[in-house]
């Protein structure tokens, strides 16, 4: 704060020096004689009308004003086309994105347009331009010239101007081009001012205007389309996530990117409630706090609940719908609600701090993307769900034998890399488990399995993995652990078991529900201890588990012995 007014107090005192002092040595000695006031008049409305009308060519904003303050130099003189020019630098401060800096913009425009009226004027006497002249071809050479320095010295005033550098090069190629296919049609009013006076200004003012509007017009459907077409590459790029957090990033990114907006705010809609999943300003995502969450009966749901977007252009239209703190200083702001098969599930908040920063194609495109967005995240979801199923076991939801071998390959691959030291697998089988079956039924045998693989999920800490290995038998993975380790945990196994008392529902003997014992053995072998390769790795596990438990009597827990 206190450089930027540094800045703008040197910036002043320049200007100080320069404009007034200058000014007055120009007035007294240039100021045309034949100065007509209703043209100039018309003049300046003219070159005011214009400059508030940028043309988009290609993303450059163009204020095509050179068609009105060219014949007027002709005319008049540097003057005349001084003052056209300040006009034409204030309304480029006023129209500026970031206001912060507007009078430090206001300052610069003055200073800057002076210098370039003043030394392309003197370029256009050096190439022996006259003003009022009419010989053609002179005139023609010293303004071509005259517009030459011009160009040039705007986009040098560009350069200062502008945070982005990398578009200079493509504004100066737009910038001459659009000048020298101008130039022919401002000689043009010159010549006809000269010999029909005023009328020449609607003569072809009004053409030009509608021009000017016919541009504008092309150039909002160019913009459509462009958008559009960032849309489909945009969906494109969603629906190829496999995760709901990249979906959801991604989403928020392209949002912000395609509307230029400053904050972007993710809902999630349930039972009244808006609760924030992503909050997205300052070109980053904020910190969302737990239990955040956001009544039901603001204006935003109200306006939702028609199932319709909205947009506002200025602050004071929503300033009373504060849903988010992050959205103070925000000025325009756009809402789109966003549906599965016709439910509310989220909405998706736009915000600019400029004023009237969106369209309504805005929110057609926004809609658009929203559902690209619902499909992305159903079928991330659905990717999950799959893969977990794939994964698990169904009836304990334990993993599976297929993840496990996948998991024993990964966790051995990591021991070759040297990540980790070792590893030791437990193989869990119940004593006896047959006799249950014959007993209680299959169904309370289930009951059992899915008890068990409860209790040896609690005792899984850290990166311990737990999974089913085929009908009662469980395996744990246990990377990093040593062999004695293992041997500890299964013995923790064990002795819980034991005393553990399983509750069957579902018995074929009573109705009513009966609590048994079980026992579990279990065999116990590792990496590098018991030999360095994979394959056997469970192997030994498993002989340990009949040779070293069954077979010494159940209910113990046995550890591989070569
Ligand atoms: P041991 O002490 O020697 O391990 O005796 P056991 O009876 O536990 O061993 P055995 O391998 O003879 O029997 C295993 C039984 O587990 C056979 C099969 O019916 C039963 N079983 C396998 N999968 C399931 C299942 O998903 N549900 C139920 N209820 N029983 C299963
Ligand atoms: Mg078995
Ligand atoms: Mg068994």
């Amino acid at each position: 704060m206190h450089g930027w007014h540094h800045h703008t107090k040197r910036l002043l005192a320049i200007w100080f020096i320069i404009v007034p002092i200058t000014s007055c040595y120009l007035i007294v000695n240039f100021f045309p004689d034949n100065v007509n006031g209703y043209h100039l008049f018309m003049v300046l409305l003219l070159t005011f009308l214009s400059a508030l009308f940028p043309v988009t060519i290609q993303g450059v904003p163009i204020r095509i004003v050179i068609w009105i303050t060219v014949p007027a130099f002709l005319m008049y003189g540097v003057v005349v086309e001084l003052i056209a020019m300040q006009i034409v630098g204030v309304i480029i401060a006023i129209a500026k994105r970031d206001h912060t800096n507007r009078l430090n913009h206001l300052i610069f425009n003055s200073l800057s347009f002076f210098i370039i009226s003043i030394l392309s004027a003197y370029v256009f006497t050096i190439a022996g331009g006259k003003v009022g002249m009419l010989a053609f071809w002179p005139l023609l050479g010293a303004l071509i010239l005259y517009q030459l320095v011009q160009r040039i010295l705007r986009l040098l005033r560009f350069t200062f101007y502008v945070e982005r550098k990398d578009d200079v090069f493509k504004r100066m190629i737009i910038e001459f081009s659009m000048t020298f296919l101008i130039l022919p049609f401002t000689i043009a009013l010159y010549y006809l001012w000269n010999l029909v006076g005023a009328s020449a200004f609607f003569l072809v003012g009004i053409p030009f205007f509608f021009i000017l509007i016919i541009l504008k017009r092309y150039n909002d459907t160019e913009k459509i389309n462009r958008a559009l077409e960032s849309v489909s590459t945009i969906g494109h790029h969603l629906t190829m996530q496999t995760k709901e957090s990249e979906v959801i990033h991604e989403f928020i990114e392209s949002v912000a990117d395609l509307f230029h907006a400053d904050g972007v705010y993710l809902y999630n809609f349930h039972q009244q409630w808006l609760q924030p999943l992503a909050v997205f300003q300052e070109g980053t995502f904020q910190p969302i706090e737990k239990g955040q969450g956001v009544l039901h009966d603001t204006m935003i749901l109200s306006l939702i609940h028609q199932n319709e977007s909205y947009l506002f252009e200025r602050r004071i239209e929503w300033g009373h719908v504060n849903i988010h703190e992050a959205q103070i200083g925000m000025e325009s702001m756009f809402a789109i609600p966003i549906f599965r098969d016709d439910t509310l599930t989220g909405v998706l908040v736009v915000t600019s701090k400029r004023k009237s920063a969106f369209k309504q194609y805005h929110l057609y495109i926004g809609e658009i993307l929203s559902s690209y967005f619902t499909v992305s995240i159903f079928r991330a979801r659905h990717i999950k769900e799959a893969t977990h199923r794939s994964e698990r076991c169904g009836l304990t939801t334990l993993y599976n034998f297929a993840y496990l071998e996948e998991r024993l390959q990964f966790e051995f691959d990591r021991l070759q890399k040297g990540n980790i030291g070792m590893m030791t697998v437990l193989i869990v089988d119940i004593d006896y488990f047959k006799n249950i079956n014959d007993t209680y039924g299959h169904e309370a045998g289930n009951e059992v399995l899915i008890e068990l693989a409860n209790i040896l999920t609690m005792f899984a800490l850290d990166d311990c993995i737990v999974g089913r290995y085929g009908g009662e038998e469980f395996v744990l993975i246990l990377p990093n652990c040593s062999k004695e380790e293992g041997v500890i945990l299964g013995e923790q196994i064990r002795s819980y078991i034991e005393l553990h008392p399983f509750q069957l529902e579902s018995t074929v003997r009573t109705e009513e529900t009966k609590t048994i014992s079980i026992t579990v053995s279990i065999g116990v072998s590792s990496i590098p201890q018991d030999g360095e390769a994979l394959n056997t790795l469970l192997r030994n596990a498993d002989r340990a588990l009949y040779l070293g438990a069954k077979r010494a009597g159940r209910n113990r827990v046995a550890s591989y012995v070569s």
